[in-house]
């Protein structure tokens, strides 16, 4: 997000410089695990659908005419009981924003893929969607943001923003005062470290838990025509790729939201990296009831954060302590597909103080409103 906006501030006018703690490209944030997927059937609302087809457009255009270097098309498979309201959701964007999409039967999904889906459980197969190549993504963002003028400081941690002074300042690791104009903070699951306060309250980290299974060798050829998919099931909703989606890494799956497990709040600079058999059982657990060709050992894992909003939705607002610092975080597990576009609504709000038409729903006001108990 931090390069997105970069490169939509500079293409704006300003001198943009930017501070990484690491590198664009690494495993300490939200952005590990080699690809994300992207979809226009949201089921978070529909007012996203328009975002996605925007983000689209961004991708295909910083893929320079080289197609699929970034963005691969794949569809997207999303199966569930009928009364599930993510399932019902995604339909639902798919009717109300004429997405191309089938509802099939279990038994004909079934014919077409390796899936195993309970007989009177709903499928719906939505054209719009595929995969990002994430460090393709992201060295194209920097690319762009570089060649834009845009300068770039790897190994640079903020400790510290002062606000309220002349000029807003930023304390370095290094012991570094540095002075801007205004400063846009995109520190994913770190914000919170960066913006105690109203935002410490607002957002909460999340532990996930990423993995590759190798599955047998006579099942991936048909794993490898799967489109990326999705399953609101009873234990949470499980989603997945391709089998050797980037590389040949194996067949990636996760759990987005477990249901009824606990999901504690984490601290990102103590987060447990370590991947242990109670984190790996859902995903065992799930593929033996809906992707039985995909079993097999674990060739990977991986661990990541989420940084959730209490609605899920985004928050991108200018900090009650200083109107000219923007914060730009709450992606909520499901922000990468959005960097582009992001970017724009980011460097918009700090250029003109408007960002767009979803700035309402991505306020600090409507995450706030979340927390208060209903009357
Ligand atoms: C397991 C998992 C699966 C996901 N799947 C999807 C998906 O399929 N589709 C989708 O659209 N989204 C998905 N997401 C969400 C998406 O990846 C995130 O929303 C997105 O990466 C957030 O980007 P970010 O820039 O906010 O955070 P990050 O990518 O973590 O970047 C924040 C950057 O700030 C730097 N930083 C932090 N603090 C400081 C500091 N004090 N000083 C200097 N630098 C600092 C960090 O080093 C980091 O590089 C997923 C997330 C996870 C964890």
């Amino acid at each position: 997000m931090g390069l997105a906006t970069a490169l939509a501030l500079q293409t704006r006018g300003f001198q943009v410089t930017v501070l990484e703690r690491y590198h664009h490209v690494h495993t300490y944030g939200s952005h590990s695990g080699h690809t994300r997927v992207i979809r226009q059937a949201y089921h978070e609302g529909a007012f996203y659908v328009e975002l996605v087809r925007r983000a689209q457009a961004r991708w295909r255009e910083l893929e320079g005419g080289n197609l699929g270097s970034l963005m691969v098309e794949t569809g997207m498979l999303e199966f569930g009981p009928p009364d599930d309201p993510g399932l019902q959701g995604s339909i639902e964007a798919c009717r109300s924003c004429n997405i191309d999409h089938e509802l099939l039967t279990p038994a004909a999904a079934q014919k077409r893929w390796p899936v195993h889906i309970p007989s009177g459980w709903q499928v719906c197969f939505s054209q719009q969607a595929g995969y990002l190549k994430v460090a393709a993504c992201l060295d194209a963002l920097r690319g762009a943001a570089e060649r834009a003028g845009v300068v770039i400081e790897y190994g640079v941690r903020v400790r510290e923003l002062a606000l309220g002074q002349p000029a807003v300042r930023l304390l370095l690791d290094s012991g570094e005062l540095r002075a801007c104009d205004s400063a846009v903070v995109c520190a994913g699951a770190y914000t919170k470290k960066l913006c105690p306060g109203v935002f410490n309250t607002l957002l909460s980290i999340r532990r996930r838990v990423l993995a590759w299974t190798t599955p047998q060798a006579q099942h991936r050829d048909d794993l490898r025509k799967l489109p990326v998919w999705g399953a609101f099931t009873p234990e949470g909703f499980f989603y997945g790729f391709p089998y050797g989606e980037v590389g040949n890494t194996g067949l990636k799956l996760a759990c987005h939201v477990p249901a009824g497990a606990p999901d504690p709040e984490v601290d990102p600079d103590r987060l447990d990296r370590e991947v242990h058999p109670d984190d790996l059982t859902p995903l065992t657990r799930f593929l033996a009831n809906h992707l039985p060709a995909g079993q097999g050992p674990f060739a990977a894992t991986g661990v990541c954060m989420y940084t959730c909003s209490p609605s899920e939705d985004f928050l991108i607002d200018r900090h009650p302590n200083d109107p000219r610092v923007v914060v730009a975080t709450g992606f909520s597990g499901h922000g990468f597909k959005f960097a582009p576009v992001i970017g724009e609504l980011t460097a918009d709000l700090v250029a003109r103080g408007v960002g767009g038409p979803q700035q309402t729903a991505f306020s600090r006001v409507h995450q706030l409103r979340q927390l208060q108990p209903a009357t």
